[in-house]
């Protein structure tokens, strides 16, 4: 039986996509052979390959001057890449300190340059995005870094800093969620546990001009212009997780793009947001303003009920719901594939609980 995933990453995926992914475990394509076993220099895989990055061109309507490229290393590994690729003219860049993953990305671009801080929402325990009027950028960097999802602690940019630098975003736990302007971002990368498939593969847009000269010190595998040159297929690339990236862009078409997702992912956090403010247990002490709608972590104020949520709504086939240990409670991972009726089931679950534990 399938329960409810709310899981940050890996999360869950269309049923759908797995079943034709079961499917094609055995036979792909009439190949006789599964997708995982046939060569990433086949006619089938490279038919795989291009389609999904001409999906992706179109559902987030990127522009032709931008590179698609399919990495790996996960979301982490780009906090060096990105440095790497992009220091490249006065060696500085600022970034936007709104959670962990931030921080991360942060110091690990201290290793390559001269890097500052733009602004910090650390002092509440990340529970904000800075009015970007208090954001201070250096007026000469080569880019400016933010996470415009921040997947443990429930926020998410509704506003760009104002710079003329490119901005570099790690869209790991929204992209395809809402409809964003690629031409507003210098370089974007996201790992696909959340949105798009099983962790294997990243996702990079880059603007080409900002990839070619990328420091000598860059290992080659790491250089953006080496996969735009190559079609991401210079070494073997996570073959399966492409493959299910393409299955689930299929599935978002079909469904009418990101936009007609971000009104059903937006009707689902109205659901889940509107119950826990009118609750006397459960609490969220995000910002409103700033509020995700992908993640969205609640407490009871009380870490023993807690633990009893947690594991009563694990009975209940409500799994995943564990928060994140900086933040402690609860945190309910809405991604794009998690159905409106998972959330309805979610909020019948806390009301119940609610009354029983007054
Ligand atoms: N950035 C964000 C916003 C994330 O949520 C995560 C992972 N949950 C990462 C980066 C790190 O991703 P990975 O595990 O793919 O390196």
């Amino acid at each position: 039986m399938r329960v409810y995933n709310f899981s940050a990453g890996p999360s869950v995926l269309p049923v759908e996509v797995l079943e034709e992914a079961q499917r094609d475990l055995l036979d792909f394509n009439g190949t006789g052979m599964s997708i995982t076993e046939i060569s990433h220099r086949s006619k089938p895989f490279m038919a795989v390959n291009d389609e999904a990055q001409a999906l992706l061109r179109e559902l987030m309507n990127i522009p032709d001057d931008y590179a698609v490229l399919f990495v790996q290393g996960g979301a982490s590994q780009q906090f060096a890449a990105v440095a790497m690729n992009l220091l490249n003219n006065t060696k500085k860049a600022d970034y936007l300190i709104t959670g962990n993953f931030a921080t991360k990305a942060y110091e690990e671009a201290l290793k390559y340059g001269d890097i500052g801080i733009a602004c910090s929402s650390k002092d509440k325990n990340f529970t904000y995005i800075p009015d970007m009027k208090d954001v201070t950028i250096r007026p000469d960097v080569d880019y400016v870094h933010i996470t415009t999802n921040n997947t443990i602690f429930g926020t998410r940019f509704t506003e760009l800093p104002k710079t003329t630098a490119p901005i570099v975003a790690d869209m790991s736990s929204n992209i395809l969620s809402e409809v964003m302007d690629v031409k507003d971002y210098g370089l974007i990368y996201a790992g696909a546990q959340k949105n798009i498939a099983p962790s294997g593969v990243t996702i990079v847009i880059a603007k080409r001009d900002l990839i070619q000269n990328p420091m000598d010190i860059c290992p080659t595998l790491l250089k953006y212009k080496v996969h735009d040159k190559n079609d991401s297929l210079y070494n073997t690339p996570p073959c399966f997780s492409i493959y299910t990236a393409l299955l689930v862009f299929r599935w978002l078409k079909k469904l009418g793009g990101v936009s007609a997702i971000q009104k059903i992912n937006e009707e689902k956090a109205k659901i889940l947001y509107d119950f826990i403010d009118n609750s006397n247990l459960f609490t969220n002490s995000v910002n409103v303003k700033d509020r995700s709608i992908m993640n969205v972590p609640f407490v009871t104020g009380n870490e023993e009920l807690d633990a009893k949520f947690i594991k009563e709504a694990s009975n209940n086939g409500l799994v995943s719901l564990k928060g994140h240990r900086l933040v402690g409670g609860m945190r309910a991972s809405i991604y794009n594939a998690m159905p409106i009726e998972g959330v309805k089931a979610l909020v019948e679950f806390m009301k119940k609980f609610e009354l029983e534990n007054k």
